[in-house]
């Protein structure tokens, strides 16, 4: 894999500047990071450095699509990257923040028969810079439109916890160098508890959102296969010991499936969960997005509601995820390089 703009870290980028005046580290990664400008217009450094950086550190990603929707408030970017594969990234803008969900894999090995890139397959991990380049892209959007972005959600193509290296260091860059908050980080995982246990051990408390969608191992099983794997009883230690470790808010996400995970029994299954873990959890509720391999549908609107207060009645916060992005394919679960699934015409691979 060639070395692209945002892959080397403050060191590495200084080995590269070797030969120039000490403040031209400085200068550059603050262009990079914080002004977020490509090489070209860091213009407080001289001309003859911009075409050395440019030329030895390239982008990672072409775009391939960028398509807008939600009045604007939803960008959905489809990157290809130096071997062909391709990513997405999604940049939603609300009143009150800016959230850039990205990914962290071309493709996905979990499986997870109902989501889009599950069904896809497995293509590769992504680098660090590849990872950054997303939020910096994304970050630039947003200023365009004269917003912030401050939160990154690991929530795009891809399983974080299956390339927790490049992940963390995407979030030490995101923290340390773009200076965003680590409340502001959300890593989901399907629930890899390898995965899990390096997350506790670093030092940065970001928040952990695992992917539950099932209170008991036999339909989780079915929904999410890693499951076998790492069964209920481990994912909700390994959750624990996170929480005790970090203090930090754990949320689970659960796709509400109609007449498979919705029911009152559910709700009452994943109570139980909770309490027997004594997991202070906070249920995202989405209803399950159509995917082209799934044939099951999402619960409806009123059962979603009704699911949610069941929930509140006992006693576990629930909040109902709105739907960004449907019909550009940009909604959870959705993401599936180059195989549009609705209104999107065919492109060619
Ligand atoms: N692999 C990670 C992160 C990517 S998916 C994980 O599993 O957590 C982000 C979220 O979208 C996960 O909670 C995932 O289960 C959910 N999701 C996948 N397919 C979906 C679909 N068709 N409808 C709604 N949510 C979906």
């Amino acid at each position: 894999m060639t070395t692209t703009l945002y892959t080397p870290d403050r060191d590495e980028l200084a080995a590269l500047l070797d030969g120039e005046p000490r403040y031209r580290l400085d200068q550059v990664w603050s262009g990079l990071y914080t002004q977020l400008a490509a090489p070209a217009d860091i213009t407080n450094v001289p001309k003859a450095l911009r075409e050395r950086l440019a030329s030895a550190l390239p982008t990672s990603l072409r775009q391939v699509v960028r398509r807008v929707s939600d009045g604007g408030d939803t960008v959905k970017y489809l990157w290809e990257l130096d071997d062909g594969s391709r990513i997405e990234t999604v940049l939603m803008i609300y009143p009150d923040r800016v959230t850039v969900c990205v990914s962290s894999q071309a493709g996905c090995a979990m499986a997870c028969g109902f989501c889009a890139t599950g069904q896809a397959g497995f293509t590769r991990h992504l680098t660090v810079g590849e990872i950054v380049e997303q939020v910096v892209v994304a970050a630039r959007d947003a200023r365009a439109m004269d917003r912030r972005l401050a939160n990154v959600v690991f929530m795009g193509m891809g399983e974080p916890m299956a390339n927790e290296n490049a992940v963390w260091g995407a979030v030490e860059r995101f923290h340390g160098a773009i200076g965003m908050s680590a409340r502001h980080l959300t890593i989901s995982t399907v629930g890899l508890v390898p995965g899990i246990r390096k997350l506790t051990e670093r030092p940065l408390p970001v928040n952990l959102a695992v992917s539950l969608h099932a209170a008991n191992d036999e339909l989780r099983d079915q929904l999410v296969p890693i499951n076998k794997r790492y069964p209920l009883n481990q994912l909700m230690e390994a959750c624990a010991d996170y929480l005790a470790v970090k203090g930090r808010r754990l949320s689970f996400e659960w796709a509400l499936i109609a007449d498979v995970n919705d029911r009152g029994a559910d709700a009452k299954e994943l109570a139980r969960l909770c309490r027997r873990f004594q997991l202070p959890a906070h249920v995202n509720l989405i209803p399950l997005n159509p995917t082209p391999g799934y044939p099951t549908v999402g619960s409806t609107p009123k059962r979603v509601h009704e699911f949610r207060d069941l929930l509140e009645g006992f006693g576990v916060n629930a909040t109902v995820r709105r739907n960004r992005g449907t019909d550009i394919d940009a909604a959870c679960g959705q993401l599936a390089a180059g195989q549009p699934v609705t209104l999107s015409p065919k492109r060619a691979n």
